[in-house]
């Protein structure tokens, strides 16, 4: 974490925390905080802070995609890890988001995913002040699955392989049984004529 302090270390850890673990039941990632070096790193920045972004009233946050991962806060915003949100005893401005809301759509960005157009989804584009969303919808959980190769596509695979591991089974134990059944036939006519 670095940049300008606006929420408690422990806040925003709490939140990341939450919004990390919430992405990893939905893909094959794992997610571990550390203090050297690592693929994510996090930060509340203000105004223009030396990416070329400059976050202003219209920008809560934004992330760069792999294999950079770096997830930018604006500073200037109110943020809050409260579900519900309104119950946020230290809110005392209008602009103040869900910052586990945030979290979850800046890190879907960060695993690769774009926005969806659902409005229900977590990479929808846009998000409205004191109100909270956590939950994935099904385009969120289809697109990091596909993105992954798992889910749909590895509940199709598995069956049809062992489909056909049986399938081959089951033809050598018919191969097994013909060559037997020539065996004693062939042993039969063998011993006809050679009686
Ligand atoms: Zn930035
Ligand atoms: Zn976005």
């Amino acid at each position: 974490m670095s940049g300008v302090s606006v929420v408690p270390q422990e806040t925003v850890r709490e939140a990341f925390k939450l919004a990390f673990s919430k992405w990893s039941q939905v893909s094959p990632f794992t997610f571990k905080e550390t203090r050297g070096y690592s693929d994510i790193a996090i930060g509340f920045y203000s105004g223009e802070h030396g990416d070329g972004v400059t976050f202003n009233n219209t920008i809560v946050a934004h992330a760069y995609p792999p294999i950079d991962g770096r997830l930018h806060v604006n500073a200037d915003k109110g943020w809050s890890i409260k579900d519900p949100i309104q119950e946020d005893k230290n809110i005392h401005r209008g602009d103040t988001y869900d910052l586990v809301w945030v979290a979850m759509h800046e890190i879907g960005h960060i695993l690769g995913l774009d926005h969806s157009n659902d409005e229900d989804a977590i990479m929808y584009p846009f998000i409205a002040p004191l109100k909270n969303k956590r939950a994935f919808v099904v385009d969120d959980v289809t697109g990091i699955q596909e993105l992954y190769s798992l889910g749909v596509q590895r509940d199709f695979h598995y069956p049809s392989a062992m489909g056909f591991r049986l399938q081959s089974y089951h033809l050598l134990i018919v191969a097994i049984f013909c060559l037997w059944v020539m065996y004693i036939f062939l042993s039969v006519m063998l011993s006809v004529f050679l009686d």
